[in-house]
């Protein structure tokens, strides 16, 4: 057992902090305040290859594994504590991925060229006004009309409207063809807002991650052309579900970047600020709970690594079963997010009234970092639910299934 990262990753890692240090870390604190990525960086990682990492050269993907697309998403938390940066670069990680695998060759042919040039967005519009954790009970419809998709329903919290409304690109969105079918009434429809009369669309205010949109879209009889159905009809659950294993790795890789950044700022404050005479972290208080802060990164950092090259075996040698998968990849995004969560809430107690303030960059990792603990790409409970049903089985969910 070897648990180094290989030359080629640990050289991956290298070349995409040198970038990232260059190009985002400067203009991270703008991203947050300006309420946008300008398009100019976006363009500088799609010409590194950061967007569409994972996908195939036929359409301006690199190929990469999924390490490598950890490695890049811990980097860019690292580089944009406020995460913003890390939810644009995996949204388009995960959800064209969904697309490459299952969709159409014309819409992939459309879209995924344009997304890994940094030209369009893709994301995920799963969440409706009446809660977002059940996705078997989601009310948008789908129907077949005259070789069209006709969508009605509402899609809430969706990352991105903004980016995809201005700059065009689409979202998965998942919809119900037939009640009756339970899991296989539900599809996977790709849908575009821009310049689109038949959609209305308005963004929400968030505490946090201000360098990316959130909205809401309401479709009224919103026809797509047959070939943005992705895959299967029956299907469009489980490719919701195999998309949300490939975000929320990212997620917490994500979190456990902008933690890393956040304890290199802490620990050297601690060292540094005198306080009765002493250095703070010579005062237990605080050395005791920044050394369960470094081992519990630690752990967090393994567990996520570790689901990374699950992942990469079940795909590429179908080694591991789906619910190993799903337990691994649940328990990865709670663990990260959580440690996340602790450390930057310690790191500005240490800090006192300055880690408060915006002259850090702690606030706005803080107010990022809870979007995922709260619901982003799926709310905690909801990681403990599929851990539990993987553990006990399904007779033992809450709820009937
Ligand atoms: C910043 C941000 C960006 C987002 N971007 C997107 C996006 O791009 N696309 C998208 O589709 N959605 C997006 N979401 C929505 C996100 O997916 C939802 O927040 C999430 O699925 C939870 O849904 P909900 O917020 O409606 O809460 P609910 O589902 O109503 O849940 C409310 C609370 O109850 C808890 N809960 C629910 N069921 C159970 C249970 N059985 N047992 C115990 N506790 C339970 C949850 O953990 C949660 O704390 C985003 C959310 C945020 C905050």
């Amino acid at each position: 057992m070897d648990f180094s990262l290989d030359k080629e990753h640990e050289l991956f890692k290298k070349t995409v902090r040198e970038f990232l240090q260059r190009e985002l870390e400067p203009i991270s604190k703008d991203i947050d305040s300006k309420k946008e990525i300008p398009r100019e960086f976006i363009k500088k990682m799609a010409e590194f290859g950061l967007l569409g990492l994972t996908l195939s050269s036929e359409y301006g993907g690199i190929e990469a594994d999924n390490i490598s697309a950890v490695i890049a998403a811990e980097e860019i938390g690292r580089a944009d504590i406020s995460v913003a940066t890390a939810v644009y670069y995996l949204l388009l990680a995960s959800w064209s991925k969904i697309l490459e695998k299952y969709g159409t060759e014309e819409a992939k042919q459309e879209f995924l060229p344009k997304i890994t040039k940094g030209e369009w967005f893709m994301g995920i519009a799963s969440t409706e006004p009446h809660g977002g954790s059940d996705v078997l009970n989601i009310n948008t419809t789908m129907k077949v009309e005259h070789n069209n998709l006709i969508v009605n329903g509402e899609k809430i919290f969706i990352s991105g409207v903004k980016e995809a409304s201005l700059y065009g690109g689409g979202f998965v969105t998942i919809v119900k063809h037939d009640p009756s079918k339970g899991h296989r009434g539900i599809a996977a429809v790709l849908t575009t807002i821009k310049d689109n009369e038949h959609v209305e669309t308005g963004i929400i205010e968030n505490m946090g991650r201000g360098g990316i949109s959130t909205g809401y879209i309401k479709y009224n009889d919103t026809p797509y052309p047959q070939e943005y159905l992705i895959g299967d009809m029956e299907r469009g659950f489980y490719y919701a579900m195999e998309g949300f294993n490939l975000a929320r790795p990212l997620v917490a890789a994500a979190c456990i970047g902008a933690a890393e950044k956040a304890l290199d700022i802490g620990l050297d404050f601690i060292k540094n600020r005198i306080m009765f005479g002493r250095p703070l972290a010579k005062y237990e208080a605080i050395q005791f709970e920044a050394v369960e802060d470094y081992i519990k990164l630690e752990m967090a950092k393994d567990l996520v690594y570790k689901t990374a090259w699950m992942l990469d075996e079940y795909y590429r040698n179908k080694r591991f079963a789906l619910s190993d998968i799903n337990k691994m990849v649940a328990a990865s995004k709670w663990i990260a997010t959580e440690t996340a969560y602790n450390i930057l809430t310690h790191v500005m107690m240490w800090h006192g009234a300055l880690g408060y303030s915006k002259e850090l960059p702690i606030e706005r990792g803080l107010r990022g970092i809870l979007s995922y603990l709260v619901g982003a790409e799926g709310a905690i409970n909801i990681m403990k639910l599929i851990i539990g049903r993987e553990l006990f089985g399904r007779d033992f969910m809450p709820t009937k299934p």
